[in-house]
C-alpha cells in the first residue's frame, strides 16, 4: 500500500511534469502518406511517389476525420507533440487517482450515532451510491 506521503511526492512530480508537457502537446494520429502530384511526366505517375509526407489526422468535433500535413521543417517537433500528448494521458490517470486515493485518505470519520450495531461475524453490505 502506498502511503499518503509518497502520494503526495508522487502527485508533486506529476504536477510538475504536466506543464512542460501541454506546452507542446498536439493532437492526433500520425501516418506517413506517398502522394503523386500533377505535373505532366513525373516520375511519380509510373514509378516511386513522392514522400513520405507526415500528415496528422483526428477526430473533430462533429466525429467527422480530419486532419493536416506537416511541413518538412516541423515534422520533429510535430512528431514531439504528439508524443507530450500521449504522455499527458497517461499522467493525467495517474494524476486521477491520486486524487481519489488523496480525497479518500482525507474524508471525515462516519458518524456513529443512530447507526445499528456492526454484526461481528456477519457479511458487510454494500449500499448503493
Ligand atoms: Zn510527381
Amino acid at each position: 500500500m502506498t502511503s499518503v506521503t509518497s502520494t503526495r511526492g508522487r502527485r508533486a512530480s506529476l504536477l510538475r511534469r504536466l506543464l512542460p508537457l501541454a506546452r507542446r502537446a498536439m493532437f492526433g494520429t500520425l501516418s506517413e502518406t506517398y502522394r503523386t502530384c500533377g505535373r505532366a511526366g513525373c516520375h511519380c505517375q509510373v514509378g516511386p511517389k513522392h514522400g513520405p509526407h507526415l500528415y496528422v489526422s483526428f477526430r473533430g468535433p462533429a466525429g467527422t476525420t480530419a486532419g493536416y500535413y506537416v511541413p518538412q521543417a516541423l515534422r520533429s517537433r510535430v512528431r514531439s507533440g504528439v508524443a507530450a500528448w500521449q504522455a499527458l494521458q497517461t499522467q493525467l490517470r495517474e494524476l486521477a487517482e491520486l486524487n481519489r486515493r488523496q480525497l479518500w485518505a482525507a474524508r471525515p470519520p462516519r458518524p456513529k450515532a443512530g447507526r445499528p450495531p456492526r454484526r461481528a461475524d456477519g457479511p458487510t453490505r454494500v449500499r448503493p451510491a
